[in-house]
């Protein structure tokens, strides 16, 4: 088994697992329990990982999971202030106003 992935939520977690199946990649959620039973902390280093089952099917979810995250970062940007999403061509925040680079 080999860890490709570190969610920064469950569904996240849930939402590459799926990707990954839908391609016959087999793969587990490790963690997934831990979010929210212990202190905030504790919790950043008990993200969901992502650990895909057989090595072999190792570089096709790392390129799965570029392609994921490619789609996912065109058209939006994060604002650094707030953490809403904008638009990409938004020059600042609409939630706090904040200038967007
Ligand atoms: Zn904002």
């Amino acid at each position: 088994m080999k860890r490709i992935y570190i969610a920064s939520n469950l569904m996240d977690a849930q939402v590459v697992i799926d990707t990954l199946a839908t391609c016959g990649i087999k793969a587990h959620i490790f963690n997934a329990n831990a979010v929210g039973a212990v202190g905030e902390l504790a919790a950043m280093q008990m993200w969901p990982e992502v650990w895909v089952e057989s090595d072999a099917d190792m570089e096709t979810a790392l390129e799965l999971l570029r392609q994921m995250h490619s789609v996912q970062s065109n058209g939006t940007k994060t604002c650094p202030q707030c953490g809403e999403e904008n638009p990409e061509n938004f020059l600042s925040c609409w939630n706090c106003n904040q200038a967007l680079n």
